[in-house]
């Protein structure tokens, strides 16, 4: 039963919502308007639903499948054209009917990309208990994409001390996790990214061992075989296409593939073709496509882990921050050209 405390009030509530599907090409910030709508701060009679304001939106690069029509193969469901689109977020519960979240919750979980929104699937949602950390964290090192890097890098990667490990995307929400994690492991780590910025902050901000733009780099092959002379044994892939094929023929025996994302396929028409596959019979590796919910049973564990680390500053994390909603479109289209640098969030309240 809603707890009524907000009342019948009713609010404007500032949107951003799909213009159309979007089947090819990158997609662009007029895919995409900010309008005003209202909204009632309470959750209707008999509904199980939150209410919730929302406070910071995660631009994740899954929401590119979203925008296709509902018969291109996504992730999750499409977005629909004139309905506000929907992601990832961190909010505080107003009024609920819900026995588990009561007003004054924060959350993390699936939310619209609107100032307040009523969320009908509670199933997918985490209360957040520790606030001595930024809140935004929640949609960073503490909420999906941390759990990805946890997942990908310790349970599909099996690591071990002293291997070889490449991570591509290497500067981003995922990526940059995954690079320290094998560092506190003890591992030798190399990550790609698209700027010399990002470069920089890899290497003297996240601690790998060494980073190269790999957009100068005319030959991806010729590049690894340079950080990697005796071979890779752990591949963290978050790009695919050209990278991938450079990856299979620099790999060292019993080499692992933890395929986490291929970003550089996700706005091509047709995707580009991998060629050197025949690499994985030589060199009797494994490659493994997992996905994050799946491992969402870990979320505690991965918290005991990664809590403490951040307290000890052990674990450093870099944020992209665009301020208001209206920069919402911006910042999420931003993912595929890599205008953000580090883990983009939208911030659409800060309480
Ligand atoms: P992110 O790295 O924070 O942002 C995306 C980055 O990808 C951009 O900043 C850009 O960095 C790079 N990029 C964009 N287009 C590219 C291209 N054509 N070629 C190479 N790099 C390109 O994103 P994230 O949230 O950490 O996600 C990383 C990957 O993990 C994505 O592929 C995502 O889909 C995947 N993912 C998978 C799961 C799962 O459950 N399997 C969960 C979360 C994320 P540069 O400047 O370095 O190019």
């Amino acid at each position: 039963m809603a707890s009524g405390g907000v009342g019948k009030e009713v609010l404007r509530n500032k949107q951003v919502m799909l213009r159309d599907y979007v089947s090819n090409g990158f997609p662009k910030e007029s895919d995409m308007y900010v309008t005003t709508n209202t909204v009632k701060l309470n959750v209707p009679e008999g509904s199980n639903g939150v209410l919730v304001k929302n406070l910071y939106l995660s631009c994740d690069p899954y929401m590119r499948g979203r925008m296709k029509p509902p018969t291109q193969p996504s992730y999750m469901g499409s977005f629909t054209p004139g309905s506000p689109i929907s992601g990832l977020g961190v909010a505080k519960v107003l009024d609920s009917g819900h026995p588990n979240f009561k007003r004054g919750d924060l959350i993390w979980g699936l939310t619209g990309w609107e100032e307040y929104s009523l969320i009908t699937v509670t199933e997918s949602l985490f209360k957040i208990h520790n606030t001595n950390v930024p809140l935004s964290y929640y949609t960073g090192i503490l909420g999906m994409p941390g759990m990805t890097a946890y997942a990908g890098f310790y349970e599909v990667c099996s690591p071990k001390k002293g291997e070889y490990v490449f991570i591509s995307a290497a500067s981003g929400a995922v990526g940059q996790l995954v690079g320290q994690f094998a560092k506190l492991l003890g591992c030798y780590v190399v990550g790609s990214a698209g700027s010399k910025e990002k470069v920089d902050l890899l290497k003297n901000k996240f601690g790998f061992d060494e980073a190269f733009n790999y957009k100068e780099e005319p030959d991806l092959s010729a590049a690894l075989k340079r950080y990697f002379p005796e071979g890779i044994d752990i591949y963290f892939e978050n790009v695919g296409g050209k990278m991938l094929d450079a990856v299979l023929v620099n790999m060292r025996i019993n080499c692992r593939i933890a395929v986490c994302g291929m970003i550089s396929q996700y706005s091509l028409e047709q995707s580009e073709g991998v060629h050197n596959l025949m690499n994985l019979i030589l060199k009797q590796a494994r490659m493994e496509g997992f996905m994050v919910p799946n491992y969402y049973h870990k979320y505690p564990e991965f918290l005991n882990l990664v809590l403490p680390y951040i307290k000890e500053a052990k674990i450093v994390y870099v944020e992209d921050i665009a301020e208001g909603l209206e920069s919402g479109p911006a910042a999420l289209v931003g993912l595929f050209t890599g205008r953000n640098v580090g883990k983009q969030v939208v911030v659409v309240a800060r309480e």
